[in-house]
């Protein structure tokens, strides 16, 4: 879960990780009277999760309230990269002798937490790794042992950071290590740390992912799931339990099984056709299940077809076959006129293909190999592109 900076920061105030005063608004007169609160100049933030809102006009500094009010009218509705602005952050202005990029990582590879420290904060640190990458210190936290001083003193050195804050860009690091363990976070990021005129330390922006596995031990976290901004049919999906992933394409999979799904979206994208989601099932066959996660693949509107493969091991055909007769009963009442291509193998096989054949249900194919259920949803799809309903 990717929450927005104000939150980040909130999670650092938490921990003792210093950063500017600010208040939360989520219209222009609150964004002004949180202004007044703070006092001027104060800068006007977008809140969205993406990077880039500086130069996206998401982030203005105000000098007073009319200012304060233009900037919150400028910015709340505006769309960065596709997300739409509507909350907003108002920050006490800070002055801006130097910046850094710092931040805690988990890298997979290493089974262990990466501290990473830049003196080439401010811009886009993906831009200086392919550029510069010598710019960027990295070191590993043996994750039993922790945080030591030395680490923060080893980064301080490799990155070139001036020497006079040394010490306190390490205490920084050690309470960013705090929270990314504490609060259990796979990312932590500090872009720009600054460092102000009178040589005082800072976190200006934030940007923290909190591991979703790890949430409920976390309940004051969970509340900070940004609905607003979530994708619809991945929020849908979520409140059924599902595991949903949404892509881009037009053709709606739903397999049972993590490994027959992604295959699936191999076969479908060999095809030639682009799959809309990544859906596995799980293992039942209950009708109100599919009913349910099917609601979720049509409830994309770019979905023209949908195809399912379900493999029958320990739920039989023949029960997963009745479990579909329902479910397209159902899903029919509702009137959608999207076609169905399913591919039902595994024990009691034709029995189930033959259930689903005898019911005669409108729109659906039945298939029973894996190839030949890709070939005809993609062929499916492409007619109901040709021919909008
Ligand atoms: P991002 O563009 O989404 O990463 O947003 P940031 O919070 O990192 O802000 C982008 C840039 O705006 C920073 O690198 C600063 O240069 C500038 N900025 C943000 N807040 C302040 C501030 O209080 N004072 C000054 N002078 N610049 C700021
Ligand atoms: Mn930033």
């Amino acid at each position: 879960m990717d929450l927005l900076e104000y939150q980040g920061k909130q999670l650092f105030t938490r921990r003792g990780v210093p950063v500017p005063q600010g208040r939360h608004a989520a219209s222009v007169e609150e964004a002004v009277q949180a202004a007044d609160e703070i006092g001027y100049p104060c800068v006007v933030k977008a809140q969205v999760q993406i990077g880039g809102r500086g130069k996206a006009g998401g982030i203005k500094v105000a000098q007073n309230r009319e200012e304060a009010r233009a900037h919150a009218e400028a910015i709340l509705g505006l769309d960065i990269r596709g997300l739409t602005v509507r909350e907003l952050w108002i920050e006490e202005a800070s002055e801006i002798a130097v910046e850094y990029y710092a931040s805690v990582v988990f890298d997979r590879s290493a089974k262990a937490p990466l501290l990473m420290l830049s003196t080439q904060g401010g811009m886009d640190i993906e831009a200086v790794a392919d550029e510069d990458p010598d710019a960027i210190a990295g070191l590993h936290v043996d994750p039993l042992l922790g945080f030591q001083d030395f680490h923060g003193r080893r980064l301080a050195f490799e990155a070139g950071i001036d020497e006079d804050v040394v010490r306190p860009v390490g205490a920084m690091l050690a309470k960013l290590y705090e929270v990314f363990v504490a609060e259990e976070a796979t990312l932590v990021e500090v872009n720009p740390l600054i460092v102000t005129p009178d040589r005082q330390v800072k976190a200006l922006d934030a940007k923290v992912t909190l591991d979703d596995n790890a949430l409920f031990r976390h309940a004051e976290n969970a509340e900070l799931r940004d609905l607003s901004n979530e994708d619809p049919q991945e929020r849908m999906a979520k409140e059924r339990g599902l595991t949903y992933v949404k892509l881009d394409g037009d053709i709606g999979i739903l397999a049972n099984g993590a490994g027959l799904s992604m295959s699936t979206l191999d076969l479908v994208a060999e095809a030639g056709g682009s799959p809309a989601n990544f859906l596995d099932a799980g293992g039942g066959s209950k009708a109100e299940a599919i009913t349910s996660a099917v609601e979720v693949i049509l409830s994309n509107p770019k979905v023209k077809a949908v195809l399912f493969n379900i493999f029958g091991g320990i739920t039989r055909c023949d029960e997963v076959a009745r479990g579909l007769i329902e479910a397209f009963n159902q899903i029919g009442a509702g009137g959608k006129s999207i076609p169905f291509v399913v591919r039902l193998d595994g024990t009691n096989g034709e029995e189930g293909r033959a259930l689903l054949a005898d019911a005669n249900l409108p729109n659906v194919f039945i298939e029973s190999t894996m190839d030949g259920a890709a070939e005809k949803v993609v062929e499916l799809a492409k007619q109901a592109e040709a021919a909008p309903a």
